[in-house]
Order: structure tokens, then sequence, then C-alpha cells
């Protein structure tokens, strides 16, 4: 019996589970196709890196000695749907069925439990290995729980691994360090910048990057032209340069992770990040192999407890606690909207003319590189969307398409979850919330702002100051007897009434202009 192995393009490790179930004569099978890359208008550079990381991977695969067939998006006779197309494949190869591993969306697993289910063609659906748990880990976790906090989730993961762990107590005498990750860049300090991949000098990537170019990029059509370009491509499409990457990030930007982890500079989208998102979710590092090295860094001394758990936490816990979320929510998690948000998606998304500093620069580090770190996201784009009411679907659909490292197991619980507390807080205690106040502590983006983060009112007021307690007053019925929500509803009820008044008034004027903006909710940028 030999199957098909259908590789992924988020499956591109070498350890995958149906390449090391596979029997030597198979075909093993990579189908680029166009359905997968316009579902959402995915950022050029998402297109790219995947594109040419699939096809090294493939060259890899052939090396290894294994039978490989590339089906090339420009190839005639691709039928350019996924499941069709490895059909297709396993027919013309004479296979008696198709192998895959657990895609990254519930939408694909799906589909490949109805073609087995369909019955002419036999799939088989494997675990994916490449991850600390495994859903099923996870709902065993899960189970009889009340509230499923990371933090505890995390605690576990970190016994189970013994990464940062003396024996049985963890490193520095506490499981987290959140507490000295906080500070703001300091004037005239900078972060080393990432290195630079020499894309040009290589065929397969040139090849890709004129072929995205062409379908998706600056020289397609209007209507099929995606939001940003293909200028600034530098990501890691090959095992080697991911782990140069990550040799850049332990020797350059790990020591000083930590305390920066949550600063936002102007002018430098990446600071101490690692930039290593994208390389770990296709699968040419391994979380395992990532935190390992930070963990030797801190058993070395090179670098302080906070950054190796700061940065550990992120993959260890988070990233496995979101996709534990997703597997065992969905489907029913895309479709959660607890605080009824209602609101399209603002049209400055894709245009980054909001003029609001902080918007527009995370927005213009979007669009020029695919990327923006975390505490943008979050409290920057994220929390603007969750102040003015966004709806999960639409805001959802925006993160999965802007970002080199969108897939949606992680991306959809941050956003709806972390971001828009649509679920009623299961990820989140509380919402993340926050007033331009927060932004200028963080962030040197205010002294740049025609408005300002002092003023709560009036033309110059920055629009997050009266969007936040609109955002309070709205959502009183839900939110005010959470404990975590206290403080603040007590400083809002304790507020002179003229002043809310106006403040309710000032955010909304700006609601209504912004709902009045002409192309407001048009498709024109795709
Ligand atoms: P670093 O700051 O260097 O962090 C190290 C690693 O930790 C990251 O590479 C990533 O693998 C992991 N990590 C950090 N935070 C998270 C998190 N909250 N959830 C899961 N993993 C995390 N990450 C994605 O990989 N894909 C997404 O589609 C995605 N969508 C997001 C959407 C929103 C609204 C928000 C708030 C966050 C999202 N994140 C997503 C998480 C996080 O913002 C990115 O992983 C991070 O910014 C990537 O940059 P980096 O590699 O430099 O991260
Ligand atoms: Fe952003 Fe407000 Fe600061 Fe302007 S003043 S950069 S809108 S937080």
């Amino acid at each position: 019996a030999r199957p098909l192995v259908l590789i992924l393009g988020d499956q591109l490790s070498h350890d995958l589970a149906s390449l090391k179930q596979a029997p030597a004569d198979s075909v093993i099978a990579f189908c680029e196709v166009e359905e997968e890359g316009r579902y959402v208008p995915h950022h050029p550079h998402k297109i790219a890196m995947m594109l040419a990381a699939m096809r090294h991977h493939a060259q890899e695969l052939r090396e290894c000695g294994w039978q490989v067939h590339e089906s090339r998006l420009e190839d005639p006779d691709n039928l350019q749907r996924l499941t069709g197309e490895a059909e297709r494949l396993a027919a013309l190869y004479q296979c008696d069925g198709v192998l895959v591993t657990r895609p990254g969306e519930w939408r694909l697993l799906d589909d490949f439990l109805a073609r087995r289910e369909a019955g002419s063609v036999r799939w088989e659906v494997l675990e994916d290995t490449r991850f600390f748990t495994t859903p099923a880990a996870f709902a065993g976790w899960a189970e009889g729980r009340k509230q499923l906090r990371m933090e505890y989730f995390y605690r576990e993961q970190r016994r189970d691994t013994d990464l940062l762990m003396e024996g049985s107590e963890p490193a520095g005498g506490k499981f987290n360090h959140d507490h000295d990750n906080r500070e703001p860049i300091p004037d005239d300090f900078h972060a080393p910048p990432p290195p630079v991949h020499a894309h040009h000098a290589d065929a397969t990537t040139r090849e890709v990057l004129t072929l995205v170019a062409a379908r998706f990029g600056e020289q397609a059509s209007d209507e099929e032209r995606h939001f940003g370009s293909l200028e600034n491509f530098n990501w890691a499409v090959t095992r080697a340069q991911a782990r140069s990457d990550l040799a850049h990030f332990l020797d350059h930007c790990l020591a000083d992770f930590g305390r920066y982890q949550d600063a936002i500079e102007d002018s430098d989208p990446f600071l101490f990040h690692s930039r290593l998102s994208a390389a770990l979710n296709i699968g040419l590092l391994s979380p395992q192999e990532v935190c390992s090295a930070v963990d030797t860094a801190w058993r070395r001394g090179e670098v302080p407890i906070n950054s190796a758990e700061g940065f550990i936490r992120q993959i260890l816990g988070w990233r496995e606690y979101v996709r534990g979320i997703y597997w065992t929510r969905m489907p029913g998690y895309k479709r959660e909207n607890r605080l009824e948000a209602s609101r399209n998606l603002p049209e400055f998304f894709w245009t980054g003319d909001s003029g609001m500093r902080c918007l527009d620069q995370a927005i213009a580090s979007t669009r020029e590189h695919a990327y923006a770190h975390h505490i943008r996201r979050l409290m920057v784009t994220g929390n603007f969307a969750l102040l003015c009411g966004v709806k999960p679907e639409a805001l959802c659909d925006w993160y999965l398409a802007v970002y080199v490292d969108a897939c949606e197991w992680v991306e959809l619980p941050n956003t709806l979850g972390m971001v828009l507390h649509a679920d009623g807080g299961l990820m989140g205690s509380k919402p993340y919330c926050a007033s331009g106040k927060y932004i200028d502590r963080m962030s040197n983006h205010c002294a740049r702002c025609q408005y300002s983060p002092k003023k709560v009112t009036g033309p110059h007021a920055c629009p997050f100051n009266s969007l936040y307690w609109h955002f309070i007053e709205r959502h009183r019925e839900a939110l005010s007897r959470n404990p975590r929500m206290s403080l603040v509803y007590g400083s809002w009820r304790r507020m002179k009434d003229d002043k809310r008044e106006a403040l309710l008034q000032q955010a909304d004027a700006f609601l209504a202009r912004l709902d009045s903006a002409a192309d407001y909710g048009s498709d024109a940028h795709r």
C-alpha cells in the first residue's frame, strides 16, 4: 500500500508525523493552490515566505530520497483546490489513499474528514506531534475547570518539560517574572537590526518573489492585488536561515527581550523581539529547540531570568494554550461575540491614515513588514478595535490576512479571545482595554501625534481616552461585576456628571465620524 503524503505549507518539518509513518515508496505531494492564497487577502510576504519555504523543503525531501510531486501555482492542470488536487494526484500516481497530518485550521480538518466520509478516496489524518501538547492532552487539563487560566496551564508545562526549573522549584523563585518586563525604551537606545537574508542570490526564492509580485503583489491587477508589497522581504525560507535568525536572537536580543517586551518604539518595528513566529508556525524551527536554546542561555548565565522566562512563557505557555483553546472550542468559538460588537473594520486599517500616530505606525509596520510585535497588535490596533466595538469576524479576517505568521489556530484565540473579549472571558479574566495614558507610557508616539494623551475632550484629545470610557459605560452590565474591573467602575461612578457626559459625547462624535467615512467598510483595498 502506498499513500500520497500531502504536506501542507505549515508542515515543513523533517519529523512530521505523516513523513515518519510514510512507507519508503510513498509519493510526497506539495500543492500550491489559488484557493489557499486568496480566502483572505494574505500579505504578499506571507504567500512568498510559504511558497519559497515549501519549494525548498520539497527539494530537501527529494535529496533525502523521497519521490516528490509539486503542484505549482502556475501549472495548467492544477485544480487550485487542496482536497481536489490531492485526490487528483492520488489517482495519477495510483496511490491507495491520502495521508496527512492535522492541519492548522478547523476549516481544512473539516474538509479532510468530509472527504474521508465521502469514501471514494481513503483519507487518514494523523495527530501533529510538533507541539509540547496535543488537543487531547489540553482537553484533559481543561476538563472540570471553571476557568482556563493560561498561568496554571503554563506552570504544569514548566514542570512537565523541566524548562527553567531547579529541581521542583521554578528558576528565580517564581514562575512568572512579568513584573520586571514593563519598561519603555530609553531615549537614544537602539536594538540591533535583524540579519539580512540573501534572497536574491537564491534562484528558488527569486522565482517565487517574481510569481507572487505578478499574482498578488505590486504587479498584479487592482482586483488581485493584496495589502502590502514584497519590498523589505526578509523572512527565513529555509531551516538554515531560521537557525541563523534564532542564533541572532540569542546572541543580540534575548538579554534585553524581557524588560522591553511591552515597549513600543515609533520607528523600530522589531525592537528585541525574535521574529521567529513564522518559522515556528511553518515548521522550520521546533518550539522545543527554541525553548531549550533559551533555557541553555540562561543556565550559562548569558541572559537574565526575566528575559528567559518571559520568552519561554510566550511559546511554552501562550502558544500551546491558544492552540488548545482553538481545537477544543472550534467550530463554535469562531462565532462567539459576547460583547455584541457590530462595527465594520475602519478603512484606515488598510490605509494607515487615521491621523493617530500610534495606530498609523502600527499599520505602517504591518504593511511594510507583514509584522507588528505583540503589544502593537494587542494594545494599539487591537485595543482600538475593542474600544470601537469592531465585530470579531471583520477583525479576525484582518489579522489573518496581514501578518506573516498568521495561522487561524493562533490568530483566532488571540483576536477573538484576548483582544475582543468576545468569548466571555474564557481566555482573559478582563478585557485588555486601555486609554491613551498606557500608550503614552509605553511608547514615544504621542510626542509626534496631533492629539494629546493628556486631553480627554476637545479637538486635540486623544481618541483612545474618550473611547475607553465609552467602552466602560457601554459594557457596564457585562463587566462591572468583574472584581478586576471594580477600580475602573469606581472611578467612572465618582466622576462628575458633566465630565462623564462630555466624554461620552466626544466618543459618540468620533464613532459617528468613523461610521460616515466615505468608503468605510469597502473592499477597495483588496
Ligand atoms: P516574540 O515576541 O519574540 O515572542 C516569541 C514567540 O512566542 C513568538 O514567535 C510566538 O511563537 C510566541 N508567542 C508570543 N505571543 C504569543 C501569543 N499571544 N500567542 C501565541 N504565541 C505567542 N502569533 C502568531 O504566531 N500567529 C498569529 O496569527 C498571531 N496573531 C495574533 C493576533 C493578535 C490580535 C495578537 C494580539 C497576537 C497574535 N499573535 C500571533 C501572537 C504574537 O503577537 C506573535 O506571535 C508575535 O508578535 C510574533 O513576533 P515574534 O516572533 O517577534 O514574537
Ligand atoms: Fe495614540 Fe493618543 Fe498617543 Fe496619538 S495621543 S499617539 S492617538 S495614544
